[in-house]
């Protein structure tokens, strides 16, 4: 099929390469002309494992083209997606003005017979209110229906390869069929089976909201279980193991941490819940959710402002992780830039390491911040580390290895990602969430290989490996 995908961000770029080594012809439309001449080069705007290699071979196979002439493109096309974005307005309310400005653009050009598929994330009404547009700019009827996204950043081309489910929001069975033939492959070859759900236009777009608002629900009830553990003396992470076995209630989203960010859950609650205050509803969860998040955020500052008695001028202090999640680069709503930003006007110099996110942080933070390429050396003489995204590459460090590089041993995991026990046996303090800290005790004791106790240096740890020769025992000092 000739196929048109409005927005080359994460939704429309993973989109369009997907269909385009599918056998489908493919232009992807931009009005941003930086974008679509990086594309033509081969330069991504943005940072997806793997979807370099697809958009590669889309090109080099002739079936993916990009342009910022969106009228000639929808000219020739049997379906327009449109996937550009819908940001959080001043009010909460979705912002529907790049939608509707696309659609006007789309109304002028596109050919009798030919949809427009809403990919974006749009509040319950949009699709009438697109089809409105459309209809009274070209004079005539022309099908709109709604296939909400539902990959996830980090994960895009796995989660679009073998989706969960496709959700299509049609008013009548010849778009139904149309669509259902354009997902047909992709739900033969996935690796698990995949439903087709069509429904009505209506209920796709509450569908993809409801969807987020659970995620963003099932983080904001684990952190504050985790905040209330603290206080109770509880262990956040106990508790975890001991519900997630629960087939019903399930592992995913419920990891205690610095708070939810991204370009999704934060404006996809807000925008719910600013649906339900126009009907004259209060969602009193969607608030709590939404509320609990933005407290989460501030958990680690103050876990910092705290140690350091509230003075942080001068202090050196190194964060780990500035994406919303690791395998992105985005950087929208992350918990890092509320803590930089805390930590800057308090005072402190700020050093920074992210494997991919770092250009983006420099358009916020500018030289405000230090940014290192390695991140070891951004430990140099640091006085904290604080961990905010859980790449992969800090997922268990060696707390010895921290120790080595720091002037202070003072380590902040706003992921719980680093192994708490490896810091009970070593000289550094650790601060997690939902969990006691590990203060450094310089009276523990060591049994020592022959069993003979010793005390234990201050500042030297032989590198743990836990996993190869077990926990060293522990004895207090009496
Ligand atoms: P994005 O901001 O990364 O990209 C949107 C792109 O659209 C930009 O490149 C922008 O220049 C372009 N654009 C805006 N107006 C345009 C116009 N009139 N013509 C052509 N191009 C135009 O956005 P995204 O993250 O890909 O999200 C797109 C939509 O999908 C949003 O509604 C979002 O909520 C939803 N969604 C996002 C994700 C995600 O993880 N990012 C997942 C599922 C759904």
């Amino acid at each position: 099929m000739k196929i048109t995908v409005v927005g080359t961000g994460y939704v429309g770029l993973v989109t369009g390469a997907i269909f385009s080594i599918q056998g489908h012809e493919v232009i992807c439309v931009d009005l941003d002309e930086a974008k679509i001449e990086g594309l033509k080069r081969g330069q991504l705007p943005i940072y997806e494992p793997g979807l370099d290699e697809i958009v590669e071979m889309g090109v080099n196979q002739g079936s993916l083209y990009f342009t910022t002439d969106l009228a000639s493109a929808a000219s020739e096309s049997e379906l327009v997606f449109l996937a550009v974005g819908t940001p959080q307005s001043e009010s909460g309310a979705a912002n529907l003005d790049y939608l509707i400005a696309a659609a006007e653009s789309v109304a002028d050009a596109i050919p009798k017979g030919a949809i427009v598929v809403i990919k974006s994330t749009v509040p319950v009404g949009t699709n009438a209110r697109i089809a409105k547009v459309i209809e009274e700019r070209c004079g005539r009827k022309v099908d709109v229906a709604n296939n909400p996204e539902f990959l996830k950043e980090g994960t895009a081309l796995d989660d679009c390869l073998n989706p969960d489910r496709i959700v299509l929001g049609v008013r009548n069975k010849r778009v139904g069929d149309i669509l259902q033939k354009l997902y047909a492959p992709l739900v033969t070859s996935a690796k698990r089976p995949c439903p087709m759900l069509v429904m009505d236009p209506e209920s796709a777009e509450m569908t993809k909201y409801t969807a987020n608002c659970m995620l963003a629900m099932k983080i904001s009830f684990i952190n504050e279980i985790a905040n209330l553990c603290e206080r109770l003396g509880a262990d956040v992470e106990f508790v975890r193991e001991g519900i997630c076995s629960d087939r019903r209630i399930g592992r995913e989203f419920l990891k205690p941490g610095a708070g939810y960010g991204g370009s999704c859950f934060p404006k996809d609650v807000r925008a719910l819940m600013s649906q339900a205050t126009a009907v004259g509803f209060e969602a009193k969860m969607l608030h709590a959710v939404d509320e609990v998040n933005e407290l989460q955020k501030q958990v680690i500052p103050r876990k910092v402002l705290e140690h350091f008695d509230g003075d942080v001028k001068g202090k050196r202090i190194t964060i780990w992780g500035l994406a919303f999640k690791p395998g992105t680069d985005d950087i929208r709503e992350a918990p890092a830039l509320t803590l930089i930003a805390q930590l800057l006007a308090a005072g402190a110099e700020i050093h920074v390491h992210d494997p991919e996110a770092m250009a983006n942080v420099r358009k916020v933070f500018g030289d405000s911040i230090a940014y290192h390429e390695e991140k070891y050396e951004s430990l140099h003489d640091s006085q904290a580390l604080v961990v905010m995204t859980d790449w992969k590459e800090y997922v268990g460090v060696d707390p010895s290895v921290l120790r080595w590089h720091m002037r202070d041993a003072i380590v902040f995991d706003g992921r719980n990602c680093l192994y708490r026990d490896w810091f009970e046996l070593s000289s550094l303090t650790y601060y997690s969430i939902g969990q006691a800290p590990v203060h450094y005790n310089q009276n523990w004791l060591t049994l020592s290989d022959n069993n003979s106790i010793s005390q234990e240096q201050p500042t030297v740890v032989a590198p743990l490996r836990i996993e190869e020769s077990g926990s060293p025992k522990l004895l207090p000092c009496v």
